[in-house]
């Protein structure tokens, strides 16, 4: 591991920082942080936390000794110094006399000292950075470092290599007991430069940022030498073997067994190094040991479900034995939570896997978001390559499976679980025409519900426009075109594992009479009207079966379809076929619990109604363009966010199939029933 350290850059940094009011002490503690975070094998997605003890004010003036720690929800390649909570240190050392606190009462206690009551939640490793003396502390969990602690020699291994400036605290749950663990070791030792939390991480110390992140890097260099120079030996693995069968096909399927109780977002990756080690023969030993460091539990589960579909010839003949793999893994996660519960009342977290491998093809990560399903997997991707480089020079040990629980059903953990989720969290919602006026409006407002939104257009400097300036999914998709849709549905299949709503909005309009009309606009017009809309329905619907979790199919139909306007036959004729596709798949499709709803907007702007189309339409009814857009029975215009709420009141109405709702002011010609 490179010292990436940089002494000009930090004097600047620090010159940076003086002039807003952050300290020397504080800008140092955010400097050598970053470069912690900033190397993956150090530090994954929050697994670590940094310290600096210094002095503040507070709001009264008062100076007071304060330990400044990286507080909860923060990253540290990217940590400012709002992700630095301070708190009052003189009472963190005192509560170390108490012989037993709970953890939530620990959590209590060190929020009452914070300086701002308005932080974020300091790191539960707190107190433990608290007790050391030095001014700098760092924690990590290293990679290299678990590599050698989780062995069965792991304990005289690290005693061999680190000798007496480390020394090691056997394994002890994160919270008070750990700290108390640590204060009494601490205590003992003189001239240390850090401790080894065995099969959980490091701890590195100075009164200097700068050597104690030197300490770091040199310990983890330290581990990787020896890494380097061990005899490996080969493990062996399965025949590599192409499958009948895509990812994108195997997804929706193990959606439908995994989004039993909730909504999960499945993210599929591969790579080399990952399927090689999936491939091996025995993973499903190697990886029912446990995790390689305590918090991967709440990403991973204490085990992957793991599968070969190796024998099958398709899809049908494998459904069932996915179904068996998922029964068992139910079982046993159902066994492990009865043996290791304590006699208190615990709910039982959902008992399907996060990480589900399957030889020969890849990685499945599951999340509650997106966002979160890649993180498991990142986590989850970096574990089992450590666990197969143990198992290559060693056998790789984990804590007890006692102890994994601890921290699985940790209340501090299950605290942040139980935060209230979002309607739509976990949903997959495609919108079709994503980046015109409507489709963008209904975007927003699912992604605001907590819905995981996919926008497909055709125009690419629209797409690009979103892509860059939102944290939107984008495609460039013609959706008239079968093999196009399908081949951006099965991307989707990767990334999100399938779809549970379509909002079905592309259109386009042009003006004319029904003898005027050439017969290449008027196929023009159905192909963009009415057959985009049924490639879209039918290729999602598919998906849709497969999930078997129900679905909604969301039409953009128009007023046009019941009520049509001169010259504008193209659209009306081909929105009427689109009002008897949106019912025919209620119709046929109702069964599988998948919904099929329409909007009947009108004189909306937008991309479609644009200021010259506003203007002819106007014109043919004798009207200005102001009465016009607000020539309604209501005398209100209406909006691209009043069409947006309609289909999501539509998505949301879980009884209603076959219906179409009017977003147009009031128009009696319009009107439904
Ligand atoms: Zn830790």
């Amino acid at each position: 591991m490179k010292n990436v350290m940089n002494k000009k850059e930090l004097q600047k940094f620090i010159q940076k920082n003086l002039k807003s009011g952050i300290s020397k002490d504080l800008s140092e503690r955010i400097f050598t942080s970053r470069l912690l975070g900033s190397n993956f094998n150090l530090i994954l997605h929050g697994g670590g936390n940094t310290s600096v003890k210094s002095k503040t004010k507070d709001e009264t003036g008062e100076m007071h000794d304060v330990i400044y720690i990286k507080g909860s929800g923060s990253d540290l390649r990217t940590i400012d110094q709002s992700g630095f909570p301070a708190v009052k240190l003189e009472p963190l050392k005192k509560i170390m006399n108490k012989k037993f606190i709970t953890d939530e009462t620990m959590v209590k206690y060190i929020r009452k000292n914070l300086i701002d009551p308005s932080s974020p939640n300091p790191s539960v490793e707190t107190l433990v950075h608290a007790i050391i003396n030095e001014k700098f502390v760092d924690h990590t969990h290293a990679n290299s470092i678990l590599e050698i602690t989780n062995r069965p020699d792991g304990i005289t291994l690290i005693n061999k290599l680190f000798g007496k400036h480390f020394i090691i605290i056997p394994y002890v749950m994160p919270g008070y007991l750990l700290a108390k663990k640590v204060f009494q070791m601490y205590k003992r030792n003189k001239n240390l430069h850090g401790l080894i939390l065995f099969r959980h991480g490091i701890f590195t110390f100075a009164d200097q940022a700068e050597i104690s992140y030197k300490r770091m890097t040199s310990a983890v260099s330290k581990a990787e030498k020896f890494l380097r120079k061990e005899k490996v030996k080969k493990i062996p693995r399965i025949n590599m073997n192409n499958l009948n069968i895509s990812a994108s096909e195997v997804a929706p399927i193990l959606r439908k067994h995994c989004s039993i109780n909730r909504d999960y977002v499945i993210n599929f990756r591969k790579n080399k190094i990952l399927l090689n080690n999936i491939n091996c023969k025995n993973i499903e030993s190697y990886l029912s040991e446990g995790v390689i460091t305590p918090d991967h539990v709440i990403r991973t589960k204490p085990k992957p479900l793991i599968m070969n579909l190796n024998h099958f010839k398709n899809i049908n003949s494998m459904e069932k034995y996915i179904s068996h793999k998922f029964l068992l893994f139910k079982k046993d996660y159902v066994k492990y939570f009865n043996t290791n519960k304590p006699r208190k009342k615990l709910k039982m977290l959902d008992t399907v896997p996060q990480i589900i491998l399957v030889q020969n093809l890849g990685m499945f990560s599951l999340g509650r978001t997106f966002k979160e399903s890649v993180i498991n997997g990142d986590v989850a991707e970096m574990s089992i390559n450590t666990i197969i480089r143990i198992q290559e020079r060693s056998k790789f040990k984990s804590i007890a499976k006692k102890d994994i629980f601890n921290v699985e059903y940790w209340s501090l953990e299950q605290a942040k679980l139980k935060k209230e989720a979002k309607q739509f969290e976990g949903k997959v919602v495609i919108i079709t025409g994503g980046a015109g006026t409507i489709g963008y409006a209904t975007a927003k407002k699912f992604r605001e519900n907590g819905a995981e939104v996919i926008i497909l257009d055709k125009d690419r400097q629209k797409i690009r426009e979103i892509q860059r300036n939102t944290e939107f999914f984008c495609y460039v998709c013609d959706v008239a075109n079968r093999a196009f849709y399908k081949k951006i549905l099965s991307k989707i299949c990767l990334t999100h594992g399938g779809v549970d709503i379509v909002v079905s909005n592309a259109g386009s309009a042009v003006q004319s009479t029904m003898i005027e009309i050439t017969d290449k606009e008027l196929k023009k017009s159905f192909d963009i009207n009415f057959f985009s809309h049924q490639i879209v329905a039918s290729e999602s619907t598919k998906i849709m079966i497969k999930q078997n979790k129900g679905g909604c199919l969301l039409f953009n139909i128009s007023k046009q379809s019941i009520n049509p306007g001169k010259n504008f036959g193209s659209y009306g004729t081909s929105k009427a076929a689109l009002l008897s596709l949106c019912k025919q798949y209620a119709l046929e499709y109702g069964q599988y619990g998948i919904r099929s709803n329409g909007i009947n907007a009108d004189r909306i702007q937008s991309g479609l109604l644009n200021k010259k189309m506003l203007k002819e339409r106007a014109k043919s009814r004798n009207v200005s363009v102001k009465t016009y857009l607000s020539g309604n029975l209501l005398n209100r215009e209406v909006y691209a966010k009043d069409v947006a709420d309609a289909f999501f009141h539509l998505a949301t109405s879980y009884k209603t199939t076959a219906a179409v709702y009017t977003v147009d002011g009031g128009n009696i010609e319009a009107s439904m029933r």
